[in-house]
């Protein structure tokens, strides 16, 4: 018996909810087995999945769990393991398969250790011994699960996110968690912002670099340099987007109107000649991604009447990124009369009283990184390196 049931009833209930009668839910079934005798009766349970593998089905059969009651959490740690708890206290229990006791089983140890192919495991023997085997093969030990994981965690309030537009759980931040760059989809959003124009601050002279850093590529497995695959970037979210500072063939690009003036010079010529806003964005930032710039667009978009500047700004130091922002055409007064002055500091331009901000945290801060030295070079060719 498994639970109420036969092995054959058993395995045609698993037939119908996975398809097939998979080895792995009939011994899951045997493991939830197990584990339950370990658990006082009548506690209303919740059970974490160690594998994607057959065993939430398991589960799902045998218990009052189910993914949609949300009493269900896998974690994908490939260990063919479970663990039913009181959803209460957390207290419960844990089975695994014991290697040791799968010995006298050939089949499910082939099974087990993948050690047969498909074609070549007997599928009628393995069957057999599972029903053979029973909860005989479980390992069970008593777990306290922690409290983060329980399913009664109050959820806090619910926010719309303001980039998908979505709601979500405002515990997650600023935005949901697809938008923040966990989202499975290679692209959600298929508009652009249609009111806004890229600007690549490409005219710096890299002094202290000591060659050009639109050259630089960044990853070894890319050929794209810095330079190009920031104006794409800006092209799969805006319509229109410009290259100042330099000539590029694959893109619109122009000198700036007062040359040596920096990325000040360079977002002044671009706010006079494109009359409208105008995402600036650095050409030395090799992990700036659309998830970010997407943040920022949708910032920009609910910014606040009278904003001249949409930026990110540290939640920690409060610095804003200022060369990844949305600047709008009434801030170029204040540029203008800064570059009158000779004062060319981009962060010093725009008044804060018109920022409209988009906080990050320190583990966001990665794709702010620019670079301006070789030692920062190297350091975002170790991060690269180290990243998949
Ligand atoms: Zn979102």
């Amino acid at each position: 018996m498994i639970g109420p049931y036969t092995f054959e009833q058993f395995k045609e209930k698993a037939s119908r909810i996975h398809g097939f009668p998979a080895p792995g839910l009939l011994i899951g079934g045997c493991m939830v087995e197990a584990a339950k005798t370990a658990i006082p009766s009548g506690v209303r349970l919740a059970a974490i999945i160690e594998t994607t593998k057959c065993l939430a089905d398991a589960v799902q059969l045998l218990t009052s769990c189910s993914a949609g009651n949300g009493r269900i959490k896998i974690m994908d740690f490939g260990r063919f393991a479970l663990s039913l708890f009181d959803s209460g206290n957390g207290e419960g229990a844990r089975a695994r398969i014991d290697p040791r006791k799968v010995k006298d089983f050939p089949e499910i140890e082939a099974w087990l250790m993948k050690t047969a192919c498909k074609e070549d495991q007997d599928i009628e023997s393995l069957w057999s011994e599972i029903e053979r085997a029973g909860s005989d093969i479980c390992d069970v030990s008593f777990v306290r699960v922690r409290s983060d994981f329980l399913v009664n965690v109050p959820s806090g309030g619910i926010a719309q996110c303001p980039c998908c537009k979505e709601m979500f759980p405002s515990r997650d931040g600023n935005f949901c968690r697809a938008c923040k760059g966990e989202s499975p989809y290679i692209r959600e959003r298929t508009d652009l912002y249609d009111g806004v124009t890229g600007i690549v601050l490409a005219g710096g002279k890299s002094s202290r670099l000591g060659f050009d850093k639109g050259h630089i590529v960044p990853c070894e497995t890319n050929d794209e340099n810095l330079l190009t695959r920031t104006a794409r970037l800006l092209g799969r979210l805006v319509p229109r987007v410009i290259i100042a500072g330099r000539e590029h063939p694959e893109f619109e690009s122009w000198r700036d109107d007062i040359p040596d003036a920096g990325p000040v010079g360079a977002i002044a010529t671009a706010l006079r000649r494109v009359g409208g806003p105008c995402l600036a964005l650095a050409c030395d930032m090799p992990f700036i991604n659309e998830n970010t710039l997407s943040n920022l667009l949708a910032g920009w978009e609910i910014r606040s009447p009278g904003t001249l500047l949409t930026t990110f700004a540290s939640a920690e130091t409060g610095q804003r990124e200022t060369l990844a922002s949305v600047y709008e055409p009434g801030a170029l007064k204040y540029f203008e009369d800064c570059m009158a002055k000779n004062l060319l500091k981009l962060s010093k331009v725009v008044p804060e009283e018109y920022h409209h901000v988009i906080e990050y945290s320190r583990e966001d801060a990665t794709p702010f990184f620019t670079i301006n030295c070789p030692a920062d070079l190297a350091v975002a060719r170790l991060i690269k390196k180290l990243r998949p």
